[in-house]
């Protein structure tokens, strides 16, 4: 919009805001407006804040847009309607877009009736018509302008039709040339009665009548949106994908197809991510020589060359190499399956079993999320809106192995399975990502009848409609605001945690290397959980990323002679099958990397629940480490 200015900007600007129901576009919208790029994704609640943004129109216009959060209502009290009703009543905006759902008018109806009782200026948005038009519904929008009294507009943001002329309404509608005169519902006498009386504004005096006379209001409004609604659909069409929904949303079924689904993503990641791990190892070893050359024309010492080369680019370039292949296959396929309306699904058929354990049904996606990474899935715990059940998901995500894990758990599921039978290894795998399954469940009933105690929040799940994914779209999504954040936080851990660990392995005491010393001296406290030193030290030295354990390891038993692989190593020690299930407990269940810790502290913004996160899952691998110890 802004690109295509035809007359010279005007100094008044106009500050309008969009509500509307969540999932149906308005963050679209806002961004082809504004060319802003807010997350938009086929998943209600996502906008959980306001957003801002400005453009300025082809004649001139200059307009200040706001996104509230989508909500249902203004007449409860979630934090969403809140947001939006505070603002309707306070900040007088010039013009209030609500966009609509064209294949859900009625609904969408529901709020534009309320908000035309805050708000005179208002225009509605009737969006998603080309879905509308595939499904066979057709509207007469002049009709619905007539019913509501106010302009009514047809877009389909997505692929920006009708935009030109939404703005148009909203100049028409800001300079006040056209009529501003929307159609009110009439309530009961008794409602009136109560609205004439009081001194607030009508919006907030429906509000405060409603805990006394809810339901009389809510059933004139009702019925007020299914007239309207009705007055304006020519023909009702058919809802597509219920046929399949009612196959796919019988719970066995469903959660055969979610596994399925998921044992499918997890496959591809796996397999996928090799090849192109071992072509950036390749890269960054090349990139080594040059680095090193370059040192030493600018005539750094030995010691300081070695900090840099060894210490802090070869822990940042392993950390590279193998995180971000698995997260660039891992997000997009996820982000996929987010916007084809798959994931919605899955939080819908495990809803009951986390509700019984204080969840909430999405914190399902979040631990899928957290299988590939445990900052990602703390992010992706902004789709809760439940407070007390967000908290929980972030609290319990690290709970589940995420993909940096995987590497050792597989390699320790080989050789508890004696190294040849594969079918046995990935069995092994499944029953450790079930024991974390139950184990997430457990912790989060337990958190949520005694840390996070409170009442479980009201929320309602809805099963978006199934779309077509824009892939690119969903590419520059899962790329830019995942993965490379991801990574970014990763590296900005791993550079001065390599730096650390150079120093560790080379400065020396009495002959002896720190590391070495460090190893030996934890022996004793690690043999209680039926570890070695060199194992705890491993872990604790992975803190910028998981995925360092492994190699750390090996790195530490090489320091003291026993060289080769994980097989070699753990006969040159004589441990036996004991040994490996403690080694697996400690990979599965140990403190969040760097990463996620800095990320938990940024989403919460609370050292208890960051402290809790930390705390939890260390408590927990070492009380598990201690049992199989004492059993074995
Ligand atoms: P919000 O929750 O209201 O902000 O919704 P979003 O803007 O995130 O959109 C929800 C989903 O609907 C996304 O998958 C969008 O790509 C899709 N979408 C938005 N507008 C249209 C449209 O006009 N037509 C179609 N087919 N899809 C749309």
């Amino acid at each position: 919009m802004t690109r295509s200015v035809h007359t010279a900007p005007r100094a008044e600007t106009f500050r309008i805001c969009l509500a509307g129901n969540p999932n149906v576009g308005k963050s679209t919208v806002f961004n082809a407006l504004t060319g802003l790029h807010q997350h938009t994704g086929n998943w209600p609640g996502k906008t959980v804040e306001s957003a801002e943004g400005s453009f300025v129109s082809r004649n001139g216009w200059r307009f200040a847009v706001t996104d509230l959060p989508g909500t249902y209502s203004l007449l409860a009290d979630s934090p969403e309607e809140a947001v939006a009703r505070d603002y309707l009543c306070t900040a007088e905006p010039d013009a209030v877009v609500v966009v609509a759902d064209a294949t859900a008018l009625e609904r969408s109806l529901h709020l534009c009736l309320q908000i035309c009782e805050g708000c005179e200026r208002v225009v509605l948005c009737v969006n998603l018509l080309d879905e509308a038009q595939k499904r066979g519904i057709r509207l007469s929008l002049p009709a619905l302008s007539q019913k509501l009294g106010i302009p009514v507009v047809g877009t389909s943001a997505r692929s920006r039709k009708g935009l030109r002329e939404l703005v148009e309404t909203l100049e028409a509608v800001c300079c006040r040339r056209s009529p501003a005169a929307p159609k009110l519902p009439s309530y009961p006498d008794a409602v009136e009665r109560e609205l004439a009386a009081s001194s607030l504004p009508r919006l907030q005096a429906l509000c405060s009548l409603s805990a006394e006379l809810g339901t009389e209001i809510a059933a004139t409004v009702t019925a007020a949106a299914h007239d309207a609604a009705a007055a304006a659909t020519v023909a009702a069409g058919k809802p597509r994908g219920l046929r399949f929904d009612r196959i796919l949303m019988r719970r066995g079924v469903g959660l055969a197809a979610m596994a399925a689904l998921l044992a499918a993503v997890l496959w591809l990641t796996i397999a996928g991510a090799n090849a192109p791990s071992v072509w950036l190892a390749r890269a960054f070893a090349a990139l080594d020589p040059p680095l090193r050359t370059l040192l030493e024309s600018i005539g750094l010492p030995p010691f300081w060359q070695g900090l840099i080369a060894d210490g802090v680019f070869a822990t940042a370039a392993q950390v590279v190499a193998v995180m971000l292949p698995p997260m660039a296959i891992f997000f997009p396929l996820f982000t996929l399956l987010e916007d084809a309306g798959l994931l919605p699904r899955i939080a819908f058929l495990a809803d009951r079993t986390l509700a019984r354990a204080g969840g909430h049904g999405k914190q399902a996606l979040t631990m899928c999320m957290g299988l590939g990474c445990s900052a990602c899935g703390v992010i992706g715990c902004r789709i809760i809106e439940a407070p007390k059940e967000r908290a929980i998901a972030v609290v319990t995500n690290s709970l589940m192995p995420c993909n940096g894990k995987f590497p050792a758990l597989i390699a320790l599921c080989a050789l508890l399975s004696g190294g040849q039978n594969s079918l046995l290894a990935a069995l092994l795998l499944l029953a450790l990502l079930m024991l974390a399954v139950g184990i997430t469940l457990l912790v989060s009933k337990v958190l949520s009848s005694t840390l996070l105690r409170g009442a479980p929040s009201r929320f309602m799940l809805e099963l978006p409609p199934y779309r077509r994914p824009q892939i690119g779209r969903v590419l520059v999504r899962s790329i830019c605001s995942r993965t490379l954040l991801v990574l970014g936080r990763a590296v900005s851990v791993a550079a001065p945690a390599g730096a650390v660990l150079w120093l560790l392995e080379n400065v020396t005491v009495g002959g002896e290397s720190l590391v070495l010393l460090a190893a030996r001296s934890f022996d004793g406290v690690a043999a209680v959980f039926g570890l070695s030193g060199s194992m705890l030290l491993a872990c604790l030295l992975a803190f910028p990323a998981n995925e360092l354990f492994l190699a750390n390891f090996l790195a530490i038993e090489a320091l003291m002679g026993n060289s080769g692989d994980l097989a070699a190593v753990f006969a040159a020690n004589g441990w036996g099958s004991a040994a490996v299930v403690c080694a697996l407990l400690l990979v599965l269940f140990h403190a969040p990397c760097g990463t996620t810790v800095w990320t938990i502290a940024k989403e919460t913004r609370s050292a208890r629940l960051t402290a809790l996160a930390v705390a939890l899952p260390t408590a927990l691998g070492l009380a598990l480490g201690l049992a199989a110890n004492l059993i074995f």
